[in-house]
């Protein structure tokens, strides 16, 4: 790609963390590196020879310097898996093979590496042997980093970003967006991913602007290219003209003024003009925001996501150190509750480095996660159990399980909490008795015998984010499909009003905590059917707010009757977004 003068680009993608940034642009690139294939002249090939011991030599190098820092910061264990990827570049067969290749064909060195490392990471992939299985990742890490040095690309580990940039990646895991410095991330975007899927609820708690499922964009760019990111509207405009730039500061003018509006009304309550009030809650991912709780005066927490404590450690967190954590949300926002829910791990948040506990699936999504990995294994979750219990003694906590699919897992949930009181009760710990206890309905399984969850529930809340990928068949984080991923089917709506109907019938409250809660074009509809809770990113409050403070309840009632009466996914969203612009204005 030419790197003079080059022209505007303008890529549509999913708005995914609303902000608008405008910088540089760094690419990350995890596993896909275009590798150029040429033919080398005879008379340059010892040349190409020394420039493969080079890059190998730099790689061990950066390897070492790694595993130092890493034990230094954080272990010697942990850094023992660097030990693994000096181990690559020491293998006879991989090197030896690769200057044969080379030999043979006189194609570049990175052709011909890129072309061994690739065969001898498959071979390994497919051995039916745990730990070999794991050594493939080590090969593909390393054989990256080869690679990188050969084509002279700076080394792509996010956490080393230092500049403030544009990440642009195929795609990130949770626990690699939860470790992006926020003060040098500009913004980011991924050929892959959704709204819902967890890196992106990351980078929105993170308040960093997100577009997402640009699908091939990393490859029209490059390293230092300038662009802007809108993540109110999903567009990315790779080097913007001058008119363009001019365009956005406008836009962006614009925007802040309407986000200075909907400031303005962040510490009056939510109540609609009928003079009904709507509990209004945050979702958080990490105990230290509880600050932006506080800043956007939510009505409490009523997601804590726990696992990501446990994503980002080294190893599982003990006891104490749970209970510390959790001591501080609920301590700190007292006499206010915090719903903490217990660990959603597995899925597309295994924990790094744990292979064991967290066996590679096909089909993770739908595989040994959230309750279901709890449930299996009992001493992990006992000690979170038990964390959340002390935390209860220090304000109002709640306890809430992910993924519940029936009554019976719930009760073998509710059966090792209570042995967890009775622990408690021996040793004189104290706790709060009385803490709630509730369900989360994300499975359609779920939804549909609520009346029997509601027997051993105090509380529903329903994330939407997986009870849509369920009902509809939709994967959350695959962008091939996210046109698909429906919030206003008419299967969602009559799922979400049967579990409210359900709820109501045994007194218990039910709140949303999924993506949709947080969306002004559909809280209307939520609070039309039913809920009585939305729970969101604190940063998402003051628009949800400020909607409900220019609607009456009647006329979202009106909008869900009507809504549930239609039959088709579009035709609903057009009415919501109708009510939505009747009432809100931007310019
Ligand atoms: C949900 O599924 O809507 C939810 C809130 O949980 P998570 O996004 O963490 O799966
Ligand atoms: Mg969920």
């Amino acid at each position: 790609m030419d790197s003079g003068a080059r022209n505007e680009l303008t890529v549509q993608g999913i708005a995914a963390s609303q902000g608008i940034a405008y910088g540089q642009i760094f690419v990350y690139l995890q596993n896909e590196i275009e590798v150029p294939s040429y033919q080398v002249e005879p008379e340059k090939r010892i040349e190409e020879v020394a420039r493969f011991d080079r890059a190998l030599v730099v790689t061990r190098q950066q390897i070492a310097k790694i595993k130092n820092e890493v034990e230094k910061n954080i272990g010697p264990e942990e850094a023992a898996i660097f030990d693994a990827h000096l181990m690559v570049l020491e293998d006879e067969a991989l090197i030896g093979e690769t200057i044969r290749e080379f030999e043979a064909t006189g194609r570049n060195i990175e052709t011909c590496f890129h072309q061994v490392s690739t065969r001898y990471v498959q071979a390994f992939e497919q051995i039916d042997d745990e730990y070999l299985r794991e050594r493939a990742g080590d090969l593909r890490d390393v054989a990256q980093r080869v690679l990188q040095n050969l084509l002279g690309q700076a080394e792509n580990a996010l956490n080393r970003l230092a500049d403030r940039r544009i990440v642009v990646a195929t795609d990130i895991t949770p626990s690699e967006s939860a470790s992006l410095d926020r003060s040098a991330a500009l913004a980011l975007v991924t050929d892959s991913g959704s709204r819902t899927s967890h890196a992106v609820i990351v980078a929105r708690s993170m308040k960093i602007p997100a577009v997402v499922g640009v699908r091939d964009l990393t490859k029209r760019v490059r390293d230092g290219d300038w662009a802007i990111i809108d993540g109110y509207d999903g567009l990315v405009i790779v080097n913007p003209s001058e008119s363009t730039l001019f365009r956005y500061g406008k836009i962006q003018e614009r925007k802040k003024s309407f986000e200075a509006r909907l400031l303005e009304v962040n510490r009056l309550p939510a109540v609609t003009l009928d003079g009904v009030g709507v509990s209004l809650m945050a979702n958080i991912e990490k105990s230290d925001e509880v600050g932006q709780v506080q800043e956007f005066f939510a009505d409490g927490v009523g997601l804590y996501r726990t696992e990501f404590l446990f994503l980002n450690a080294a190893r599982i967190p003990t006891e104490q150190e749970q209970f510390l954590d959790y001591k501080r949300v609920v301590e700190s926002l007292a006499p206010k509750p915090v719903v903490i829910r217990t660990l959603d791990l597995g899925g597309d948040k295994p924990m790094s480095g744990n292979a064991e506990l967290f066996p590679k699936e096909s089909n993770p999504f739908m595989g040994f996660r959230a309750i279901r990995w709890c449930l299996e294994n009992r001493d992990i979750f006992k000690n979170q159990l038990r964390a959340i219990l002390r935390a209860s003694a220090h304000g109002k906590a709640c306890l809430m399980y992910p993924m519940i699919s029936g009554a019976d897992e719930l009760a073998r949930a509710n059966a090792l909490l209570e042995e967890c009181r009775e622990e408690l009760r021996s040793r004189n710990v104290p706790f709060d008795a009385g803490m709630e206890v509730g369900t989360m309905i994300e499975i359609p399984s779920a939804a549909v015998t609520a009346d029997l969850l509601a027997r051993q529930s105090a509380f529903f809340s329903i994330g939407t984010n997986d009870l849509i990928q369920y009902t509809l068949a939709i994967d959350r984080g695959n962008d091939r499909i996210a046109h698909l991923y429906e919030p206003t089917h008419p299967a969602v709506l009559r799922s979400l009003r049967h579990i409210v109907t359900e709820a109501h019938r045994a007194k218990l409250e039910v709140s949303v905590c999924g993506e949709m809660a947080g969306d002004p074009v559909f809280a209307p509809l939520l609070l039309g059917l039913g809920i009585d809770t939305l729970s969101m990113s604190p940063a998402w409050l003051p628009s949800v707010k400020y909607l409900i403070r220019s609607m009456t309840m009647a006329d979202a009632r009106a909008l869900a009757d009507e809504a549930l009466a239609l039959g088709s996914a579009p035709e609903i969203y057009a009415r919501c977004e109708a009510f939505y612009r009747a009432r809100v204005r931007i310019e």
